[in-house]
């Protein structure tokens, strides 16, 4: 059984989780984006929402840039379109010269940050151990963390695809999470910007053991109400078929989601 009654994810953005889980579909800008995407971007996504008969039955999302985060906050006001960070820092506040806070992103109206993306696991030797710090930051200011994890194409050849998954999220995953504060986004690394997917079928293995692990951690009901996106080269494509599946709850999209059209073929696919 899913949790009963509305579910508050931020503020002002109610959801009544009774009959299953809502899909996110959230955009990684990553570094793109300049002052055009407000308006080309950020403006044409609010557009969209705005052109729907009804109201969505999917969470959308945009994680920009750091210094854009004001700017496109005031395009997607009001739009239904929820705006995120790609990072934070662990640490409330500080010398920590480059980094934001958790608390800044939180004021600035940010209500996801992601966390663990591969790319920061790589480029700034982050371990899951900073990972669920940085998220555990995210939640206490008020925001739900979005915990990547994702396994190197090596690791999938030498079959250990699942046990590193499961791995991350064990320790990447901070103890006090709820569906309302956590997301959890399944990234092969392999397929991240590089046009290779994971089947539907190898997602959904992976997506349903990441389920299981988190039963076995937070509870089942917890555990049901969790939403675990994919990502990877996910696009208008091949959206459908990946959120068919009944352990994928919405997609974690790079490229695709630096043109406004293809991300909202994307959620259309989540409708
Ligand atoms: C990502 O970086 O989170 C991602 C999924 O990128 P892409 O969609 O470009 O593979």
């Amino acid at each position: 059984m899913l949790e009963e009654g509305p579910v508050d994810f931020g503020e002002g953005v109610e959801h009544n989780m009774t009959d299953g889980r809502r899909p996110l579909i959230a955009g990684n800008w990553k570094m793109n984006g300049g002052l055009d995407a407000v308006d080309d971007l950020a403006g044409a996504l609010a557009g969209h929402m705005a052109s729907l008969a009804a109201a969505p039955v999917f969470d959308m999302a945009v994680c920009p840039p750091f210094p854009l985060l004001p700017m496109i906050g005031a395009a997607i006001e009001e739009s239904g379109v929820l705006l995120g960070a790609q990072d934070c820092h662990a640490a409330a506040k500080g010398a920590h010269t480059g980094d934001t806070s958790a608390g800044l992103l939180a004021e600035l109206g940010c209500r996801l940050v992601i966390v663990g993306h591969s790319e920061r696991r790589t480029d700034h030797d982050e371990t899951d151990d900073l990972v669920r710090v940085k998220a555990e930051a995210a939640q206490a200011a008020g925001m739900a963390a979005i915990v990547c994890v994702g396994e190197t194409e090596a690791e999938r050849d030498a079959g250990r695809a699942l046990e590193v998954v499961i791995g991350q999220v064990a320790n990447s995953i901070p103890a006090a999470s709820t569906a309302e504060t956590l997301v959890v986004a399944y990234e092969p690394v392999w397929a991240i910007g590089t046009g290779k997917t994971a089947t539907p079928d190898d997602a959904q293995e992976v997506h349903g053991a990441i389920r299981t692990a988190l039963a076995e951690r937070f509870g089942g009901n917890a555990a049901a109400a969790m939403r675990i996106l994919y990502g990877g080269s996910m696009k208008p494509g091949n959206a459908a078929e990946l959120l068919a599946k009944p352990d994928i709850d919405g997609g974690l999209i790079g490229g695709a989601s630096l043109q406004a059209d293809d991300f909202w073929a994307i959620a259309q696919a989540a409708g």
